[in-house]
Parts: structure tokens; C-alpha cells; sequence
């Protein structure tokens, strides 16, 4: 049985199958972000571990679902409690593992992940479906939620124990049971979750976890038969594969994918405002889905906020996550690296000035990429269609609002746009305009479980949050009744 051990915390380095620990006989090396020092070897999983999960968890759903809303609730609610007792192990494994900033790791971060399972329990106990008579048919009609069975789960590294409690939450509060996929590249946080669950009295094979690489674990388990619902978030290019294989068993997905988002700053906006906004967006060094990295800034403001943008970006404390005073992290993986520093070469060639950044810090060196600003790449370049997911960010200005719409309309993504102004009117009619499943007005990142939340165009499939988890998780009945009471 394989374990690591990260500051005195024992994380189980196996697979968790029907209430086991089990081992794979193959394994992959985990390292840190930090000094890209290993952290162990974890089971990589394949098509045999995902049939023994499937199986347990088709064997677990229908007492799991027997239970009803408050009876799984009991179960949610204390393991939202232990969630909570363990921020701080949590906090630290996650940060040694993916690289992100401790301190937003145990002050916000982890404490959502116990929000994300306790508002979805409590939200389950008030679903109720619609009822309403038929007129001339003398019937009377009632919509129930049902659990639809196992839903498969798969997340990325960027910020693992979030996003898997977010599809966790409702996918056993609906009353379904789970097999979870981490990402290889951050699975540590996931197998705590394991034990939280079994600590949690969950009965055996209503929680499964399998580790191992995307391709093998991850493909194996959105091919198979006995799974009723897929949730997935990641990448585009994966989200076409797992839908391919997802629509031979036409089983539902839901998809949570990457963005190229606009921020859009008018020269009326609060400008302090937009600039401490624009920063930000380099946060968990720009591995983060929603980030707006196109900057679109008027232009009759926009020499004034670059010049403060090079200015406050040359100040960001770029360092070891662990430390309170860093604001930029390291990259995931070299390999992650390689992709990233690719873009910025290739953004290079196309003729796009860059301001500052555009290499791995001189004096940290390792995965620590500095913060990276190209102004006005040439329309259409690379830069200006990918996503890169790290530190780098576009610049350009706009004269107006219809070529401010324009420009934030101008990818195939649609997750977030994020705007600054201070004309009410307007605020209302770009945010109707932009192709977007988010919009924030003069602020960023303001999220409540209670909004639906999902990309618009190629961002997604769906949207998770409030309701619209229950809809993808549960079967919708319609129940029409005619009977001598009615008629
Ligand atoms: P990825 O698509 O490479 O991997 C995501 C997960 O899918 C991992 O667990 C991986 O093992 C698994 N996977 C890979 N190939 C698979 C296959 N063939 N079948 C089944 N599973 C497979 O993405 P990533 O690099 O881990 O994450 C970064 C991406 O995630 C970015 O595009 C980012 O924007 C996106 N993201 C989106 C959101 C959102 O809510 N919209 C949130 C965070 C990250």
C-alpha cells in the first residue's frame, strides 16, 4: 500500500474501491510545483479498477438513494464538518502538491470545499419538482427528482479539492453514487477526501476514487456502460474525446471547460478599481479557468493604466507558495511549462510586443514563470485565440463599445468577461452583448453556489450551481394523473 506523507499529514497514495484502500501494480510519480521534488507514487488505475468502481457503485446506489434528501444529508453534514476540522492539512497538501498560495488555500479555498457539500445536502431537502393540473384533460401533473445512478467525476489540477467537491456535493446529494477521477498532476487532496468520506460513515461504494493518468483511468471510466452521468472539468481537446465516448452509451455530460475571457475597462470606470482587478488576474499564476486575459482597455485611458500596469505587475512578489508574502506561485509541471513558454514564443514570432515577463524568473528559476504582458498582438494571432492557462496576459485598446463587443466576442471561447464602468445603462447592455455564461460588472471572481455556473460557446456544456446541479444529476419525472378526483 503506498502512502506520502506532507507535513505529518498520511495521504494514501492507492485507489479507494467499495469502502478498500487497493493498489494498482503500476504507479506514476507525483512531484511538487515548488522545487519539482517527488512526492511519491501513486496507483495508476486502468480499465480493472474502473469496473470494480462502476460495480461498487451500482451495487451502493439504490440504498444511497433509498436514504431520501435528509437521510444522506446527516452523512454530508458531518462530512462537511470534518472538511472544515481539516482546512489546514488540507490547505498544505494542496499547495504541495499543485503549487497554488497556501494562504488562500486555508482562508477561502478549502473552507469552500465543506460549503460546496453542505449547500448542496441542504439544497436537496427543499427540492421540490412542479404540480399543476391539465385542463380540459382532467389530469394532474407532478415533476419529481430522481437520482439518476453513478455519476463519474473528472477534475484538473488547478484547483482539485474545490471543483471535486462542487460535483461531489450535489452528485451524492441527489442521491447518486460517485466514482471520482483526480488529475494526475494533483491527486493527493482527492484521496483525503476518501477518508473524510469513510470517516463520514458513508456507506462502502457509495464514494469511489480512482487514480491514474487521464487517457487510461480517465478514458476507461467515461466509456463504460454503468455509468449514468459524466461531469467533467478540463480542457476543450479532452472534452471532445470523453464526449465522443461518452455518446456511445449516450450517456449525459456535463463539461466545465477553459476560456479566453475579455476584461473590459471604459475610460468612465473607476480606474484604481480596474487596475487592482487587471492584476489579479495572474493570481495562482494565471492557472485559472476564469481568468480574463484579454485585456481590452479604452483607448483615451490606455496609456495612463499601462504605464501603472508595468508598474504594479514589476512589484508582484512572484515565490514558494507557502510563503504569506508571495502573490505568484510556481507553474504545475514542466511540462505545463514547456506549453506556456511555447505560446510566448510563438507570440513573439507573430510580431506581439511584449512589456514584460516572457521567461522563467532568473532569479527562482524552476517552474516560476514571470508575470508576461503582450500589447497589441496582431489580430487573429495565436495569443489572442488560445488559452494559455499561466501568467500571460493580452493588451488591447478599443474606441468604442461596439468594437469593445467585437473584440470580447472575437474567440470561440465564452466562459467569463469581466467589465469596468461606472454607466449603469451600459453595464446592462455589454453584459447582454458578450458572449459569455458569466459576466461580472466592477468586480471579479464574485461567486455564490446559488448562480449557475458555465461557459458559453466552447467553455462548456451545461452549467453546475443551485438548481442546475440538481437537473444534470437527478431524472426529471412527470407523473400525469387522471383519476375520479380530478374529474
Ligand atoms: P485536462 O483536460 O488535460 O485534464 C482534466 C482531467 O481530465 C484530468 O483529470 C485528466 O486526467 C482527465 N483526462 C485527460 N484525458 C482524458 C480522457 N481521454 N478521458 C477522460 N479523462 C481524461 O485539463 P487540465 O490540464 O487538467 O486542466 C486545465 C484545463 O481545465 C484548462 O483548460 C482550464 O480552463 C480548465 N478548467 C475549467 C474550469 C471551469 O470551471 N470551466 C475550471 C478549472 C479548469
Amino acid at each position: 500500500m503506498g502512502e506520502v506523507t506532507i507535513q505529518n499529514v498520511r495521504i494514501s497514495a492507492d485507489h479507494y474501491i467499495n469502502g478498500e484502500r487497493v493498489a494498482s501494480a503500476r504507479t506514476f510519480a507525483d512531484i511538487s510545483p515548488i522545487d519539482q521534488s517527488p512526492l511519491g507514487h501513486i496507483a495508476a488505475g486502468g480499465a480493472e479498477e474502473i469496473e470494480a468502481a462502476v460495480a461498487a457503485a451500482r451495487q451502493a446506489f439504490p440504498e444511497w438513494a433509498a436514504l431520501g434528501p435528509e437521510g444522506r444529508g446527516v452523512y454530508l453534514r458531518h462530512l462537511a464538518d470534518i472538511i472544515e476540522s481539516r482546512v489546514e492539512d488540507l490547505a498544505i497538501v494542496e499547495t504541495t502538491d499543485n503549487g497554488s498560495l497556501l494562504e488562500a488555500s486555508r482562508l477561502r479555498v478549502m473552507k469552500r470545499g465543506a460549503h460546496n457539500i453542505r449547500y448542496f445536502a441542504e439544497f436537496a431537502e427543499t427540492l421540490k419538482g412542479a404540480e399543476w393540473d391539465s385542463q380540459p384533460a382532467n389530469a394532474h401533473n407532478r415533476v419529481v427528482y430522481q437520482p439518476a445512478g453513478v455519476a463519474a467525476l473528472i477534475t484538473p489540477w488547478n484547483a482539485p479539492f474545490m471543483l471535486s467537491t462542487w460535483k461531489v456535493g450535489p452528485a451524492l446529494a441527489a442521491g447518486n453514487t460517485v466514482v471520482l477521477k483526480p488529475p494526475e498532476w494533483a491527486p493527493l487532496t482527492c484521496s483525503l477526501l476518501a477518508d473524510f468520506t469513510a470517516e463520514a460513515g458513508l456507506p462502502p461504494g457509495v464514494f469511489n476514487v480512482i487514480q491514474g493518468i487521464g487517457e487510461a483511468a480517465g478514458a476507461a471510466l467515461v466509456a463504460h456502460p454503468g455509468v449514468d452521468r459524466v461531469s467533467f472539468t478540463g480542457s476543450v481537446e479532452t472534452a471532445k474525446k470523453i464526449g465522443a465516448a461518452a455518446a456511445q452509451n449516450l450517456t449525459p455530460v456535463s463539461f466545465e471547460l477553459g476560456g479566453k475571457s475579455p476584461l473590459i475597462v471604459f475610460a468612465d470606470a473607476d480606474l484604481d478599481l480596474a487596475l487592482r482587478n487587471m492584476l489579479e488576474q495572474y493570481d495562482n499564476a494565471g492557472q485559472v479557468c476564469l481568468a480574463g486575459t484579454r485585456l481590452l482597455i479604452e483607448e483615451s485611458v490606455a496609456g495612463e493604466l499601462l504605464e501603472r500596469m508595468m508598474a504594479e505587475a514589476s512589484q508582484l512578489r512572484l515565490g514558494d507558495p507557502r510563503d504569506p508574502q508571495t502573490q505568484v506561485g510556481p507553474l504545475i509541471h514542466p511540462q505545463h511549462l514547456q506549453r506556456v513558454d511555447g505560446f510566448v514564443r510563438r507570440a513573439l514570432q507573430e510580431g506581439a510586443r511584449l512589456v514584460y515577463g516572457g521567461r522563467v524568473s532568473p532569479a527562482l528559476g524552476g517552474l516560476y514563470y514571470e508575470p508576461t504582458l503582450f500589447v497589441d498582438p496582431p489580430s487573429g494571432s495565436e495569443i489572442l485565440q488560445k488559452e494559455v492557462f499561466g501568467p500571460v496576459l493580452t493588451w488591447q485598446t478599443f474606441r468604442d463599445e461596439a468594437e469593445a463587443i467585437a473584440l470580447a466576442n472575437s474567440t470561440e471561447y465564452g466562459l467569463a468577461a469581466t467589465l469596468f464602468t461606472c454607466d449603469e445603462t451600459r453595464a446592462q447592455r455589454v453584459a447582454e452583448a458578450v458572449g459569455a455564461g458569466l459576466v461580472w460588472v466592477n468586480c471579479f471572481y464574485v461567486r455564490d453556489l446559488a448562480q449557475p455556473f458555465g461557459g458559453a460557446k466552447k467553455s462548456g456544456i451545461g452549467r453546475e450551481g443551485g438548481m442546475w446541479s440538481f437537473d444534470f444529476y437527478c431524472e426529471i419525472k412527470n407523473i400525469t394523473h387522471r383519476s375520479n378526483t380530478f374529474g
